[in-house]
């Protein structure tokens, strides 16, 4: 009988640790995230040049994201879409 409630006692154990693992977020998904953004290419608008988009200048302009190569397109891209309006 002893050795029952010892099982009983490990098995509960067992499935807290499990929940709480459960609960923890995956470190694992995260990385695997973060190497696809660094494949991933963007068009510069301006001079039509593909650069990866962690090491391009992200701009919000007019709800739209975009990446540019450098932030010298991305301020004559800025300029282009300000005086269109
Ligand atoms: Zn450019």
């Amino acid at each position: 009988m002893r050795n029952l409630l010892i099982l009983a006692l490990i098995i509960l154990a067992y499935s807290y640790i499990k929940k709480f693992f459960r609960s923890a977020p995956s470190f694992q998904k995260k990385e695997k995230k973060t190497e696809q953004i660094m494949d991933e290419m963007v068009q510069d608008p301006v001079c039509r040049i593909y650069v990866p988009k962690n090491e391009s200048v992200k701009k919000n302009i007019l709800g739209q994201d975009l990446f540019f190569c450098g932030s010298k397109c991305a301020e004559e891209y800025e300029k282009k879409s300000s005086s269109k309006l």
